[in-house]
């Protein structure tokens, strides 16, 4: 085959010669000294352009520089703004620096964390994450913690450890007799849980119609009087942070009475567990070490880099027998192996950037990023309020819900608020109504910014009533 280029030499030399890199860094500064000057959603016209990457499997290797600036040139201009202080979509967390810094060095050392021989230094981060993040939520102390690619991953885990460690209680053992004819197992969830929480029980083997819904208050919170009898044969699955008006379920009264009967309680704590850490705040977490499994995101509310994920469990052989790989019972060694407490093999190093984040931050530091969103959140709301904006929920935490007079003017003026590109907000229902939820999640959120960001809606909201009349 003639004009066969060598591939190894070419990557040699762009490994010794560092140009790429250079360029990269270059292109990645560029980008992060405009993010508060650009649309904070691209334009129409850059998201037009993405069609320069639809093209055939390329034959043969192609050019680096070109591959890196095609990236700069049409892929930065059609992210969204995420890193900078006026985006307020779902509940995207931004990174704070020295995490980001570390995670560009991991990414050139390419750990993979399955196994202590794999990375001795990625072993001994999960372990000290571990301990850091028992001690920040003041779970018991036998809490062990796997570290996944997000909540969604480890809400499966903790009910698949919560339903693993109730059969097996019954003498039923899955990892031998699987699901099918399994004695029954009851599920328990508010009828505000999280969509990831339904999935996570589907692919559990749990459906929708075997699931029981808790009646919820006007804030979405479970309503304990209304709980079912709870046995040793239920899941109980708790919410802190509700994903709309980030409300905490009454995880005291819900958790004595699961503990009382025996239940496996798990809680979805996505972005709400991390109140815990502000003196503030934690009066909302108060109760959830009564549960046997957590799960939460580092990308969130710590402002960790994507994607970051925990599953903290209190029974340290139900997760870990859940996420074995051969069904042989597991030999522990002080050298802690990840992959016992995750359901992946291979993973990337996830735990370099999540201890850079804690012991960057420390315990004062956390505190100061919750107290400092849920600050930013309440300004967000009273300007809006005073603007003539409803607000539908109680601003506990990060989280706001707002509407305009009519369902239209509500739609519309989200609609204006998206295309503006001064700030991004998603929508969503609330009591059957459309509504527009915000959420502050970015440390780089000021309090100029929520000015900024109010007035975007005023002027939204007054762009549908000039469209009215024309
Ligand atoms: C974000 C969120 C999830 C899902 O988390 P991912 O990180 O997207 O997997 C689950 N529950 C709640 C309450 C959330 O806010």
């Amino acid at each position: 085959m003639k004009n066969k280029i060598n591939i190894r030499e070419q990557l040699f030399l762009q490994r010794e010669n560092k140009e790429l890199f250079e360029m990269a860094k270059s292109y990645a500064y560029t980008y992060m000294g405009k993010i508060n000057d650009r649309p904070v959603f691209p334009s129409v016209k850059s998201i037009q352009q993405l069609s320069v990457f639809d093209e055939p499997l390329p034959e043969k290797p192609g050019n680096p520089d070109e591959i890196l600036n095609l990236l700069h040139k049409y892929g930065s201009p059609s992210t969204v703004a995420q890193t900078g202080g006026r985006y307020y979509g779902f509940v995207n967390g931004n990174s704070i620096p020295i995490a980001l810094a570390t995670k560009w060095l991991s990414d050139i050392w390419d750990q993979n964390c399955a196994l202590y021989v794999m990375s001795p230094i990625v072993s001994r981060l999960e372990a000290i994450c571990e301990k850091w993040l028992k001690e920040l939520f003041k779970l018991p102390s036998g809490t062990v913690a796997g570290l996944v690619s997000a909540t969604s991953t480890a809400t499966m885990c903790g009910i698949a450890a919560g339903r693993n460690e109730i059969l097996r209680r019954q003498d039923w053992d899955i990892n031998l007799k699987g699901l099918f004819g399994a004695p029954p197992i009851r599920i328990v969830i508010g009828e505000q849980a999280h969509a990831t929480v339904i999935k996570a029980l589907s692919l559990l083997g749990f459906g929708e119609e075997q699931i029981e819904r808790v009646p919820v208050d006007s804030q979405g919170r479970m309503d304990a009087d209304k709980l079912p009898l709870l046995d040793e044969k239920t899941i109980v699955i708790l919410q802190a942070g509700n994903v709309k008006s980030g409300s905490f379920d009454p995880f005291v009264k819900i958790g004595n009475q699961a503990n009382n009967a025996g239940s496996w309680i798990h809680i979805d704590g996505a972005f709400g567990l991390w109140a815990a850490a502000s003196s503030e705040k934690k009066f909302l977490t108060k109760g959830i070490e009564k549960a046997d499994s957590w799960s939460v995101d580092a990308h969130k509310t710590l402002n960790a880099p994507y994607d970051c994920g925990i599953i903290l469990c209190k029974n340290r052989e139900a997760l870990t027998m859940a996420m074995q790989v051969n069904g042989s019972y597991i030999h522990y060694s002080e050298k802690r192996d990840g992959m016992h407490f995750t359901p992946e093999m291979s993973r990337r190093a996830r735990a370099i950037e999540l201890w850079a984040t804690l012991k960057y931050l420390g315990r004062s530091g956390i505190e100061e990023i919750v107290d400092g969103l849920c600050d930013r959140a309440q300004q967000f709301q009273e300007q809006l309020s005073s603007a003539g904006f409803n607000i539908l929920n109680e601003v506990v935490f990060n989280q706001i819900i707002v509407s305009c007079n009519t369902a239209e003017e509500t739609n519309e003026t989200l609609k204006n608020i998206q295309e503006s590109g001064e700030c991004w907000c998603g929508g969503s229902k609330w009591n059957g109504e459309p509504v527009i939820r915000i959420s502050v999640c970015s440390w780089a959120t000021t309090a100029k910014d929520i000015d900024r960001s109010v007035a975007a809606f005023i002027k939204a909201r007054e762009k549908y009533h000039i469209n009215l009349e024309a």
